[in-house]
């Protein structure tokens, strides 16, 4: 722990429970001096992030679906908090029946959902984020290695994740104007709600603690304090890139 990210305010999105990446980005935000404010998808994950953050001031509703619902938790957020720091984008879906077998049998609408969800609300993100972002602010991303191989089942998801990653680099490119770095994690697999919609995720969890370089698991820990890097000043140097914490399963 430290004063790194002391006086800034993080919104940390995607917090379903206490294995979720974001759950592991909060901490590690808190623990580095910030003031975290939460979003959660709806009523349900509601129910669940309560028994983590019990503070409703610090809670507010996001469907990254719906532009509505971005607009008004942007607005609630302006009016809460004011300016923020930075914000951690750990949101991802697919229909299960996409996350199995032949790319081949994906249906249009499974593609599309994917894509809404996965990529394209980093970009809808960042657009109702950005007034109320500070000259310094961050934006950081979950992506997954499946972006570039062809991991059994993943599938449709690795598409989405290779369009997350180029929108990453455009809004980069784009954000600079307003002091605005976006970049991406690329995180190892680690067991969580979203994981289990991949067909045969055990073996896929097995296989990728299997080639870290020291058999074991990266944790939500170890990609939590690489985002609180990535948030910090110390970072300012990194702009558009995509960082692989994974404990060197991508070297195999
Ligand atoms: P998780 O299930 O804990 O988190 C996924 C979150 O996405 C949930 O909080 C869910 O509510 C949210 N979400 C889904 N649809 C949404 C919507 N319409 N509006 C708002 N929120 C919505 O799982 P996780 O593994 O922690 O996933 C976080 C991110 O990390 C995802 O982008 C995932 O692809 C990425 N990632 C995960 C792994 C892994 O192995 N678990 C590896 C690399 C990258």
């Amino acid at each position: 722990s430290s004063d790194l990210l002391k006086n800034k305010k993080i919104l940390v999105m995607g917090v379903a429970n206490k294995r979720s990446i974001a759950w592991g980005c909060a901490q590690a935000m808190a623990a580095n001096g910030a003031e975290v404010i939460y979003t959660y998808q709806n009523e349900r994950m509601k129910k669940s992030i309560k028994r983590l953050v019990d503070d409703e001031e610090h809670l507010i509703e996001c469907d990254v679906a719906s532009d509505e619902s971005l607009q008004t938790a942007f607005t609630t957020i302006g009016e809460r908090f004011g300016k923020i720091d930075g914000l951690v984008h750990a949101i991802a879906f697919a229909k299960k029946e996409e996350l199995a077998g032949d790319i081949m049998n994906t249906s249009r609408a499974g593609y599309s959902l994917a894509q809404d969800i996965s990529a394209y609300s980093l970009l809808a993100v960042a657009k109702y984020a950005q007034p109320l972002l500070n000259n310094p602010a961050s934006i950081v991303t979950l992506t997954y290695f499946g972006s570039e191989r062809a991991i059994p089942n993943y599938n449709v998801m690795g598409v989405a994740k290779a369009a997350l990653e180029a929108n990453v680099r455009y809004l980069a490119r784009d954000m600079a104007k307003y002091g605005v770095r976006v970049n991406a994690i690329s995180a190892g697999a680690v067991k969580t709600l979203a994981v289990t919609g991949v067909k045969g995720h055990g073996e896929l969890l097995r296989m990728s603690e299997e080639r870290t370089v020291d058999g074991k698991s990266v944790t939500t820990k170890e990609i939590g304090n690489t985002a609180a890097f990535l948030v910090s000043d110390l970072a300012s140097g990194v702009v558009g890139d995509t960082i692989y914490v994974d404990k060197g399963v991508h070297l195999i």
